[in-house]
């Protein structure tokens, strides 16, 4: 069984050949791969990075593996990367290559098979030209079933997907102030990454009561131990695409944000930034995961011994492949779902897996990832036992 849940099931690699708006032909390469469908379809979205391998897609496929199953929605785990970065090209020119990545996974898409969805390098729009793609290819309007989820709302997105990620980490965030007996509206919060995730976990926060004291992104980081107006911040970031320049604030790196004097961590940018150097700088009480695999598992030992709360991604940062699935429902259905609907949904589920982990963890002494895990494993080892171990 181990072996059998340590290899994934598929692991394509390709390469696309688009040519750009200038005439100007590119070769980019490409991943899809399927880790395990026991519960269900390939779920997992797709990153746009120039830095990303094969390696780094399975090890987030096997992730989602893992959180599609804890938060208990029907899917597998999947994940498909572009080795391309986003911001080197024109909208126009992310456009073809969306599309040329679609026209050459399309046989690996579909409400059965696999089932895409934004992540780092992604967006909505660019999940909008993958649903025509797939259309346009078909000769037909695709209603009949999801084939990609964090679609604009008026191609069939559901509301609120957008914000689904961030939000979750903000309930689950919450969920764990409660549980330790502490007050959200004393806490001092940093976070890294200014993105989907990272920007909208600030908002919340920042309206649940929280104070964001240190921000950062790929260009540099912002302190302020006053509070940081995440709305107003928002607003720069939308203007001038980067954190970089902000006035009012003290500028610092990003080893500074994740080191800097805060009761909570919110890693929410990329995998790997918590080493074992950072984490024993890390003055946070609670660490709470945005981003997929942020932690390296050495800095997990030093986080342990340090008596540092994590809320491992699994859990913290699934609230985003809930919505999905909710997505997934509404567009079999045909009935849109209200933005309360999916945020009351969204909340209900997250804080009870959160519950659910964290009484595991108590009850077995076992730390909240062990706890989380162990939850996750054990349900797909069920599911694939229950189907029978021969082809
Ligand atoms: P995004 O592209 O919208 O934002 C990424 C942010 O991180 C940007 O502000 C970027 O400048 C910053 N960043 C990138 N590299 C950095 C670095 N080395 N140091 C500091 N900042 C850096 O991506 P996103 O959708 O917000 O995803 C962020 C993380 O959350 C990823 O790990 C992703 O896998 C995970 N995640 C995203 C979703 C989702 O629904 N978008 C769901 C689950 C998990």
């Amino acid at each position: 069984m181990l072996n059998r849940l340590l290899e994934p099931k598929e692991r394509i690699e390709m390469t696309l050949n688009p040519t750009l708006s200038s005439g100007e032909h590119v070769q980019i390469k490409a991943f899809i791969v399927r880790h395990r469908d026991a519960l269900g379809p390939a779920k997992g979205g797709i990153r746009m990075s120039s830095t990303i391998t094969l390696e780094d897609i399975q090890g987030l496929a096997m992730e989602m593996t893992w959180k599609t199953a804890l938060i208990g929605v029907p899917f597998g785990g999947g994940k498909s990367g572009i080795c391309f970065d986003p911001s080197a090209v024109t909208s126009d020119d992310k456009e073809i290559i969306i599309r040329s990545f679609t026209r050459g996974t399309m046989r690996h898409i579909g409400p059965e098979v696999y089932v895409p969805a934004p992540d780092m390098g992604t967006n909505e729009i660019d999940m909008g030209h993958i649903r025509d793609c797939l259309a346009y290819s078909a000769g037909k309007s695709i209603t009949s079933g999801c084939y990609v989820t964090g679609k604009p709302v008026i191609l069939g997105g559901i509301l609120g997907r957008r914000e689904a990620t961030g939000r979750g980490v903000a309930f689950t965030i919450k969920a764990a102030c409660e549980k330790l007996g502490l007050d959200i509206h004393k806490q001092r919060v940093a976070v890294q990454g200014f993105g989907n995730v990272g920007s909208i976990t600030a908002l919340a926060l920042s309206e649940f009561g929280a104070n964001i004291i240190a921000v950062s992104d790929v260009t540099g980081g912002i302190k302020n131990n006053e509070g940081i107006d995440i709305n107003h911040l928002m607003g720069y970031v939308r203007e001038n695409g980067q954190i970089y320049g902000y006035p009012c604030v003290k500028e610092c790196t990003n080893e500074e944000v994740l080191a800097c004097d805060c009761d909570i961590l919110v890693p929410a940018a990329t995998q790997s930034v918590i080493t074992s150097d950072i984490a024993e700088t890390v003055k946070a009480k609670i660490i709470a995961e945005g981003a997929n695999s942020p932690t390296v598992p050495d800095a997990d030992e030093i986080l342990e011994r340090r008596k540092v709360f994590i809320i491992p991604d699994i859990l913290c940062n699934a609230g985003g492949v809930f919505v999905s699935y909710l997505e997934y429902t509404q567009e079999t259905q045909r009935e849109q779902m209200t933005l309360d609907e999916v945020n009351d949904r969204l909340n209900k589920r997250i804080v009870s897996k959160f519950d659910e982990v964290y009484d595991c963890s108590n009850q077995n002494n076992l730390t909240m990832r062990q706890a989380a895990m162990n939850i996750a494993v054990s349900k797909v080892v069920e599911a694939t036992h229950a189907m029978g171990v021969l082809p």
